[in-house]
């Protein structure tokens, strides 16, 4: 079993209307990158590298240049078993997490083809159907009302993320009116991206546990430091890591600054072996997990359902998987299977994400 080549190829699926997080965010697009490796086998592993240029520091361009420049030449002829050996030329550069992501998600997705199994079995698990969570970026209230209930209403998802953070007051009313709407049914969280200060996310967080929020997705800034626990100690619902997170260095920072009662595991920029790396430290300080999208498409979102099916006993959250719904199209042959609110995997090797070449063509920025 050897890698035979690896493909790196943007694409740009628009979105149904734009996103808006945090004081500048927004999508139009899934400006994203499709990763291919190829076993000699002729098994492809697929995987979707997300740019997010304000986070990580990589765009479409600088991932396809560093797959193709520097990691295709080195992984070509590799066993895709040895991760060990894979790892080795992955961390001969710094950074780039969403590029390594990619490759590892495909590299996995590859050895699991190759053994027959789907991805939730190499990892651990199982492919059982996983609860997901839809995001409803900024906007007004009337948007995010009717947004969330359409998606309630077609696909059963009852759990919903409000980003927040830009105006305090409008946050808890939004949190307010969507729990009306929801019933006390609904699991709503937030995400402030950083905005609050302390002492507003203390009394935001508190005046929203009183309409059911569940959760507080990165409510205060992170290089705040040890200020972060006041507020973790403060407020009455666990505080959720997202940006604070993004290596398996800062995920122990946090767990033992004790800012955080959840930890939040994105597989795009963590790949499979370092988000199962941060899971097990999490489960050493007796944190539970949740898994985060990173607005990904369809190839993105099996991959990190697999990965829940891998570590659900330590995830008691839906996976914040919904944003494929936001997009007018998919790369993906078969249209994910999304029934009560829940993602119900392909029963096929590997993730199980298949791509329709005709869409590829269509949707592909390269040529
Ligand atoms: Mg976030």
């Amino acid at each position: 079993m050897r890698i035979d080549r690896v493909e790196a190829i943007p694409f740009r699926i628009p979105l149904k209307k734009p996103t808006r997080w945090g004081a500048h965010g927004k999508m139009t697009a899934s400006e994203h990158v499709l990763v291919r490796v190829y076993g000699d086998s002729g098994a492809v592993g697929v995987a979707e590298a997300t740019p997010r240029p304000t986070i990580y520091g990589e765009t479409q361009v600088s991932i396809v240049h560093v797959i193709a420049e520097h990691f295709a030449p080195r992984l070509t002829g590799l066993n895709p078993l040895d991760r060990q050996g894979y790892w080795a030329v992955l961390d001969s550069i710094p950074w780039n997490p969403t590029a390594k992501g990619g490759l590892d998600i495909a590299i996995h997705d590859l050895m699991a083809q190759e053994l027959g199994i789907s991805l939730a079995e190499l990892l651990g698990g199982r492919p059982i159907p996983v609860p997901i969570s839809y995001l409803v970026g900024l906007g007004t209230v009337e948007e995010l009302l009717e947004e969330a209930g359409g998606i309630r209403e077609l696909t059963g998802v009852n759990a919903f993320k409000v980003k927040a953070g830009a105006d305090p007051a409008g946050d808890v009313e939004r949190v307010r009116l969507l729990r009306q709407a929801l019933g006390d049914e609904g699991f709503i969280f937030i995400d402030a991206n950083q905005l609050y200060s302390p002492e507003v996310a203390i009394r935001v967080i508190n005046e929203m546990a009183a309409h059911g929020l569940a959760m507080a997705e990165e409510p205060v800034p992170v290089h705040l430091g040890v200020y972060r626990r006041k507020v973790a100690d403060a407020v009455t619902v666990p505080i959720l890591a997202d940006d604070s997170v993004i290596t398996l260095a800062e995920a122990r920072r946090e767990l033992e600054g004790g800012a955080i009662g959840v930890m939040g595991i994105k597989t795009p920029r963590t790949g499979m072996v370092n988000s199962l790396k941060i899971l097990h430290l999490a489960e050493a300080f007796g944190v539970p997990c949740w898994v985060g999208s990173q607005g990904v498409s369809g190839v993105g979102t099996l991959a990190s359902a697999h990965f829940y099916g891998a570590a659900s006993r330590n995830i008691p959250f839906p996976a914040d998987l919904g944003t494929y719904l936001k997009q007018v199209d998919d790369l993906l042959e078969t249209p994910i299977d999304l029934r009560d609110g829940r993602i119900h995997l392909p029963d096929l090797p590997g993730s199980g994400a298949r791509i329709d070449e005709a869409k590829l063509k269509q949707y592909r920025m390269d040529r």
